[in-house]
C-alpha cells in the first residue's frame, strides 16, 4: 500500500475542504482520508503541495489521428503499423495531460481494441466504438464504416458487437471534415437510424450519434440514440438550438457532448481553416468567431435546461484539438457559466458514468481504480491549474514510474 497526499482535493463531485490522503493498493483506491490522516507506519506517502483529483475522461477522441490537417482522412490509407504507432502516441499524450480514460469514437479496422484489451502500464483506459457507421461517401466514410440498406445497417451493428466494441457510433449528419457531406440535412432517415439503435440495444450496446445539423439532431432524438456528439444546431440560417429542442433533449435523458476544448493559441496560429471548412461555414452563414461565441452561450443554455453534458474534445480531429486537451474542454464549461465544481464533475464522474464506468473510475472512492491526477496549485482558486499536471496515476501506476 502507498498513499498520495495533498492539502487540496476534488473527489469527482465536490472539493474536499480537508484535502485528501488517497491510499492505493495495487490498481485500486483502498481509502480516501483527509490530508492530515495518520497512515499506517509501513505505508509510504508521497505528499504534494497541490490539488489531487480523479484522472480526467475525454469522452470523444480519435486515437488513430494526430490532429494535423487531414489526418483523420489519411488514416484511411495508412497501414496497420502506422495506425498502431499513432494510437500509442495519442494515448501517451493523453496520459501526460492527466487523462486516464478515453472514449474513442472512430477508428479504422478496430485498431483501438487491442489497446483497450491489453493496456500498457500507466496507459489510459480505452472505451471503443470501432469504425463509425456512415452512409456511402458520407461523413468519415474513409474509416470504412459505410452502410446503406437496412440489411447493411443491421450487419454493421452485428459486426461491431461481434468484434467486441463498447458502443456504436453513427454519423447522423454530415461533418466539417468531409467535404460534400450534408451539413444541413441528415444522412439517415429516422427509421434507418432507429434500426441501428434497436439492433445495438438488443446487443447491449449504447449508440452515440454525430450530429451538427438541427435536422440530424432531430433524427437522432427521434431514433432513440443514447448520446449526441457536437450538437451544434446548424441550419441554413446559422446555428440555432431552440429552447424546445433543449427541453426535449433533457427530458429524453440524451447525453450531449458539445466537443469544445480547442486550444486558442493554435486557433490563432492557423492562417485560415481548410478551404472546405470555410466553404461549409460560409454556406450555412457561420463565421468562426461567431461560431465559438455561440457555442459558449449554448453550452450555458444546455445546463440551464437540464441537459446532461459531457466534455469531450474530438481529440485528434483537428490542429486545435490535441490529444490531452480534456482540461480545456472542462474549463470551457466554466467559461460558459458553469460552476467550476460542476464542470470538473462533468469531466470526471459524469463522463465516467456516461462511458458506463461509474463503478470503475471518475471518483476518489475506495474500490475504484486508482486513476489520479495531481495539478499544480489551488484548483478551486485557479481553474487553469487543471492544465498543469504534476503527476498522473493510471490504475495505480504513476506515469513517472
Ligand atoms: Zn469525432
Amino acid at each position: 500500500m502507498h498513499a498520495w497526499r495533498a492539502p487540496r482535493a476534488f473527489d469527482g463531485h465536490r472539493f474536499l475542504p480537508g484535502g485528501a490522503t488517497v491510499l492505493v493498493e495495487g490498481e485500486r483506491i483502498v481509502g480516501v482520508e483527509p490530508a492530515d490522516f495518520a497512515v499506517p507506519h509501513d505505508c509510504p506517502v508521497t505528499a504534494y503541495d497541490a490539488t489531487l483529483l480523479p484522472g480526467l475522461v475525454d469522452a470523444h477522441v480519435h486515437l488513430v489521428s494526430d490532429g494535423s490537417v487531414g489526418a483523420l482522412e489519411r488514416v484511411g490509407v495508412q497501414d496497420d503499423d502506422a495506425i498502431d504507432a499513432q494510437v500509442a502516441r495519442s494515448l501517451a499524450a493523453q496520459a501526460a495531460a492527466g487523462v486516464t480514460t478515453v472514449r474513442d469514437l472512430g477508428d479504422r479496422g478496430y485498431r483501438t481494441l487491442p489497446f483497450r484489451d491489453a493496456p500498457g502500464p500507466a496507459t489510459p483506459r480505452v472505451v471503443a466504438a470501432g469504425p463509425p457507421i456512415t452512409t456511402p461517401g458520407g461523413h468519415c466514410h474513409y474509416l470504412g464504416g459505410e452502410a446503406a440498406t437496412d440489411a447493411e445497417l443491421t450487419a454493421a451493428v452485428h459486426e461491431r458487437a461481434d468484434r467486441g466494441v463498447d458502443l456504436v457510433k453513427v454519423m447522423a449528419g454530415g461533418g466539417f471534415l468531409t467535404p460534400g457531406s450534408d451539413m444541413i440535412g441528415a444522412q439517415f432517415a429516422v427509421e434507418a437510424l432507429r434500426l441501428v439503435v434497436v439492433t445495438a440495444h438488443d446487443r447491449g450496446l449504447p449508440v452515440l450519434a454525430h450530429a451538427h445539423s438541427a435536422v440530424a439532431i432531430e433524427v437522432a432524438l427521434a431514433a432513440g440514440v443514447d448520446g449526441i456528439e457536437h450538437f451544434t444546431g446548424v441550419t441554413a440560417d446559422g446555428a440555432v438550438l431552440s429552447d424546445d429542442l433543449l427541453e426535449r433533449t433533457a427530458a429524453a435523458g440524451v447525453v450531449v457532448d458539445p466537443t469544445m476544448g480547442n486550444d486558442p493559441a493554435v486557433l490563432a496560429l492557423l492562417p485560415t481553416p481548410p478551404p472546405a471548412v470555410v466553404e461549409i461555414m460560409a454556406r450555412v452563414g457561420l463565421d468562426i468567431e461567431a461560431f465559438f461565441a455561440q457555442r459558449y452561450v449554448d453550452v450555458g443554455r444546455m445546463r440551464s435546461h437540464g441537459v446532461r453534458v459531457v466534455p469531450g474534445v474530438d481529440a485528434g480531429a483537428a490542429p486545435t484539438k490535441a490529444h490531452g486537451n480534456a482540461w480545456r474542454a472542462v474549463l470551457d464549461l466554466a467559461t460558459a457559466g458553469w460552476p467550476l465544481a460542476e464542470a470538473l464533475a462533468a469531466g470526471t464522474s459524469g463522463a465516467a458514468d456516461a462511458c458506463g464506468l461509474a463503478a470503475e473510475t471518475g471518483v476518489l472512492r475506495p474500490g475504484l481504480a486508482a486513476d489520479l491526477l495531481v495539478v499544480d496549485g489551488d484548483l478551486a482558486a485557479d481553474p487553469t491549474a487543471l492544465g498543469r499536471p504534476v503527476e498522473v496515476m493510471v490504475r495505480g501506476v504513476p506515469l513517472s514510474a
